[in-house]
C-alpha cells in the first residue's frame, strides 16, 4: 500500500494551448478511495494518466510514498488499471485474461493458480473462468477487467469511468461491489468519474476539477454541505442548487420581487457586504412548503411567499418550480404533493442551510 502525491501537475498539449491539467496538487492517503469528479475534458483522465505512467507531465512531480515515480514507466509503478472500455483480451478465456498479469511477471504456476482464484472467487466469476469474453455479458466482462487488475496485488489501482458503459441498474449494484471490495482489499484507489452519484456514494473523499485544476477536496458530506465556490455547488447535488442574484441589505437580502430576512448570527458575516450583489444558494431539498410537508430536522426557517409554477411528479419525490417575485427556485418534497400550478405557497427555507457567494470570484462567503 502506498500514499500518491501529486505536486503542482501539469500536462499542456498543442505547445501549450490545451492546458489539460493545470497545477495539481492533491495527496491520495494510503488505502484511501479518491474520487476525481469533474465535467467531460476537465483533465481528470490526463491526471489518471499521468499517475499511470501513460502520459508524460509537462511540469510537477508524482511520488508513491518516498518514491518518485514521474518518470518511470508504467511497469515499474506496480499501478492497476481499469478501464471504461474493459479491454479483456478476446482470444484469451477468463482464466488467461486473470492470469497474464502474473505471467508478465514470472510468477510460479501454482502461485498464478492460487491468485486467479482469489481474485475470481471475489468478483464471484468463479464459474466462467473457461470462457471467453464473447461468451460473457457486459457487467461480466467488466468483473473480469476488475479481477485482472487486483490480481497483482497493486499498491495502486486506477479506475476511469469503468461503469458507465453499464446499464442503470448494474451500474448501480456494480458501485456498491466496487466500494466494498476497495474496502476490504484496502488498495490506493483513485477513481475517475463525471456521474456525482458515484462519487458521492464511493469517495471516502471527492476532488472537485474543472478546466484543469482542482477547485475542492474533501469527504462526500462536506462537499455537498460547504461547497466552496458556484461551481461545486451546482456540480453536486440533484436537482441542482438553486443560485439566485441578490443583494445585502441590514437584515435580510434583497432579490427581484422577494425578500430573505436573515438572523443575526448570519447577518454578522455579511455585514461588509451591505450594498453589494451576492449569489444566494439554497438546494432544492433544503427547503419545504407550510402545511404541506414538514421537515422537524429544520430547526431555524425563514418564511418566503410564491406560486406554484410547474410540478414534476417523480413518484418518491416531487419537484416543485415555485415563482418567488421574478426567479423561479425549485423545491424538493418527499412523495407526492397535492399543488396544482398557480397555488399560493408559503416556503419555509432552512437558514443554517444557505449559501453566499461572492458575485465576481463565485467563492463561498458562506
Ligand atoms: P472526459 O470525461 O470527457 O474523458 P476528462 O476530464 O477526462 O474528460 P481529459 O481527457 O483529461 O478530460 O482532457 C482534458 C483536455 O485535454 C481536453 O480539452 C482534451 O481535449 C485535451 N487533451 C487530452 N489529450 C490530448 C492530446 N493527446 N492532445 C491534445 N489535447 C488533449
Amino acid at each position: 500500500m502506498v500514499e500518491v502525491r501529486l505536486e503542482n501537475l501539469k500536462k499542456y498539449f498543442d505547445g501549450g494551448k490545451v492546458k489539460a491539467v493545470d497545477g495539481v496538487n492533491l495527496t491520495i492517503k494510503d488505502g484511501e478511495f479518491l474520487v476525481l469528479l469533474g465535467p467531460s475534458g476537465c483533465g481528470k483522465t490526463t491526471t489518471l494518466r499521468m499517475i499511470a505512467g501513460l502520459e508524460e507531465p509537462t511540469e510537477g512531480r508524482i511520488w508513491f510514498g518516498d518514491r518518485e515515480v514521474t518518470y518511470l514507466p508504467p511497469k515499474d509503478r506496480n499501478i492497476s488499471m481499469v478501464f471504461q472500455s474493459y479491454a479483456v483480451w478476446p482470444h484469451m478465456t477468463v482464466y488467461e485474461n486473470i492470469a497474464f498479469p502474473l505471467q508478465i511477471r514470472k510468477f510460479p504456476r501454482d502461485e498464478i493458480d492460487k491468485r486467479v482464484r482469489w481474485a475470481a472467487e471475489l468478483l464471484q466469476i468463479e464459474g466462467l473462468l473457461d470462457r471467453y469474453p464473447a461468451q460473457l455479458s457486459g457487467g461480466q466482462r467488466q468483473r473480469v477487467a476488475v479481477a485482472r487488475a487486483i490480481v497483482v496485488e497493486p499498491d495502486v489501482l486506477l479506475m476511469d469511468e469503468p461503469l458507465s458503459n453499464l446499464d442503470a441498474k448494474l451500474r448501480v449494484a456494480m458501485r456498491a461491489e466496487i466500494k466494498k471490495l476497495q474496502t476490504r482489499l484496502k488498495v490506493t484507489t483513485i477513481y475517475v468519474t463525471h456521474d456525482q452519484v458515484e462519487a458521492m456514494t464511493m469517495g471516502d473523499r471527492i476532488a472537485v476539477m474543472n478546466a484543469g485544476k482542482v477547485l475542492q477536496v474533501g469527504p462526500p458530506t462536506e462537499v455537498y454541505l460547504k461547497p466552496n465556490s458556484v461551481f461545486v455547488a451546482t456540480f453536486i447535488g440533484a436537482p441542482e442548487m438553486n443560485i439566485l442574484e441578490v443583494s445585502v441589505a441590514d437584515g435580510y437580502l434583497e432579490g427581484r420581487g422577494f425578500r430573505i430576512e436573515l438572523p443575526d448570527d448570519i447577518m454578522e458575516i455579511l455585514r461588509p457586504y451591505i450594498g453589494k450583489g451576492v449569489l444566494f444558494g439554497i438546494r432544492p431539498e433544503h427547503m419545504t412548503v407550510e402545511g404541506v410537508s414538514e421537515m422537524s430536522h429544520m430547526r431555524r426557517t425563514v418564511r418566503l411567499r410564491g406560486r406554484v409554477d410547474f410540478v414534476e411528479a417523480l413518484g418518491t419525490d416531487t419537484i416543485l418550480h415555485v415563482k418567488l417575485g421574478d426567479e423561479l427556485i425549485k423545491v424538493k418534497l418527499p412523495g407526492h404533493v397535492p399543488l396544482e400550478v398557480g397555488k399560493e405557497v408559503t416556503l419555509l427555507l432552512d437558514i443554517d442551510m444557505i449559501h453566499v457567494f461572492d458575485k465576481s470570484s463565485e467563492n463561498a462567503i458562506i
